[in-house]
């Protein structure tokens, strides 16, 4: 969905991508990986179905990727 800009579920090119607002304190999209507001935060980008509604969650960049692989694998 997020590479091909289509709706895995009813086939809609209609996919917008959705940001979270920048400074937002209570969000429930983004991942922390430290306990301190807004240190570590992870922006977690959604890719929206507009015809049908389905929604997918990605962490975009490979150097975000690699700070959630730090903070929460073993
Ligand atoms: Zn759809």
């Amino acid at each position: 969905m997020r590479n091909t800009r289509l709706c895995p579920k009813c086939g809609s090119r209609e996919v917008v991508r959705v940001l979270d607002r920048p400074g937002r304190y209570a969000s429930g999209n983004n991942i922390y990986t430290s306990r301190f507001e807004n240190f570590g935060k992870i922006p977690v980008i959604r890719y929206v179905c507009a015809n049908c509604g389905y929604v997918e969650n990605w962490v975009e960049t490979s150097r975000e990727r690699d700070a959630l692989r730090h903070a929460f694998s073993r």
